[in-house]
């Protein structure tokens, strides 16, 4: 080895030591968080990817417009009015006046299950449904809190019949939207429950207190069955609505997001859920919105129907509310108070990078043609 060997091998050294620093360096840099400002609520593109608007009036979009929201209207199989018929005319008439704001999932009917065509019908209202530009199918709690089969058992999700529908599903490319269960304060009695929204709404709705009714299936019954369901169609994207019904844990959801890589949650009408757990173990729940920050989607349940305010200020306000509320939870760290839970809580302050995946990019990427 010459001595010119060696001064350059030492200069080539020192250059990729500089380098080396420098890259750390600026890693260092881009680390450091940068934050959401009150103006990037306007200025940043964000979508609600729950929200169920069932009338011919524009209210609703033109506030989801103003405050720089795209939406997704969910077709629910819950009411006889709207059918889901009648709920994917609303949905095809509002896109057709908001086509660049407005996407919708649809649903299917279990009316008639127990016959031997209800999944070949099934797949042909999906298929239709396809055609009109639907980007998925919800599935609501009906299975396995309402429809039962002809000997009088409830249909649970994981039953097989649904598995050439989620293949099908599957297969044209769409994701499923499961609302199963419901959340865990149900089974509970109404002194045990968590948050005061589910306290006052089970009181006044007994008749869907499960607590009262233990010939219902149980919450870990519904629980199992959507994980029967997921391990059936490990392939399929699936986003479990509010939570996934695991609103009351962050370790049960991080478990679920362990084992099922292609399952996303929504945070519709539940966010009074992570501010009750934020309120035990502020960190905790902050490390687990970071950790998993492309599998958590923003979301609300707002919208609008008929029996919804009638004055559309009203309705436009209230929406803009729940809005505005969310977005001080997740991007400043204001000590904040609701109705819904007892004493303060300390919003999230979550890195803007991880608000514009949860508000934007991973609905994106978990609903393709939205
Ligand atoms: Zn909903």
């Amino acid at each position: 080895m010459n001595l010119q060997f060696l001064k350059s091998t030492g200069k080539i050294s020192l250059v990729i030591f500089s380098f080396l620093i420098f890259t750390f360096c600026s890693q260092k840099k881009i680390e450091k968080e940068t934050y959401c400002t009150t103006e990037d609520f306007v200025n940043m593109e964000k979508i609600d990817i729950h929200c169920h608007i069932s009338v011919d009036r524009p209210d609703f979009m033109n506030e989801a417009i103003a405050n720089n929201f795209r939406i997704l209207t969910i077709n629910t199989d819950a009411f006889e009015h709207p059918t889901i018929e009648e709920q994917q005319e609303f949905a095809l008439k509002q896109i057709k006046e908001f086509p660049d704001d407005l996407s919708y999932l649809t649903a299917f009917s279990l009316k008639g299950w127990d016959s031997p065509e209800w999944q070949e019908k099934t797949l042909a209202y999906l298929e239709n449904s396809f055609k009109n530009g639907a980007i998925g199918v919800k599935v609501w709690k009906n299975v396995g809190m309402v429809d039962k089969d002809e000997n009088g058992n409830f249909i649970m999700i994981d039953n097989p019949k649904f598995d050439p529908i989620f293949d099908y599903i599957g297969k044209m490319g769409k994701t499923v939207c499961g609302h199963l269960g419901e959340p865990k304060n149900c089974w509970l009695p109404g002194d045990s429950m968590t948050v005061n929204n589910d306290k006052k709404y089970f009181a006044e709705h007994p008749e869907y207190h499960m607590y009262l009714h233990p010939e219902y299936p149980s919450y870990e019954a519904q629980i199992e069955a959507r994980d029967n369901m997921l391990k059936k169609h490990p392939n399929l994207r699936f986003m479990g609505a509010h939570l996934g019904s695991l609103e009351w844990s962050v370790d049960e959801l991080a478990k679920r997001f362990d084992m099922f890589p292609n399952m996303t949650v929504d945070m519709a009408a539940r966010i009074c859920h992570i501010e009750k757990q934020s309120q035990n173990d502020w960190q905790k729940v902050r490390d687990f919105f970071i950790k998993y920050q492309d599998r958590i989607i923003y979301g609300t349940d707002e919208g609008d129907y008929d029996g919804a305010d009638a004055d559309p200020a009203v309705m436009s306000e209230k929406v803009r509310t729940v809005w505005t509320r969310d977005w001080e939870f997740m991007t400043t760290d204001n000590e904040m108070s609701s109705w819904e839970v007892d004493g303060k809580f300390k919003g999230l302050k979550l890195p803007k990078e991880v608000i514009e995946k949860i508000y934007y990019k991973n609905a994106v990427k978990w609903f393709p043609g939205i």
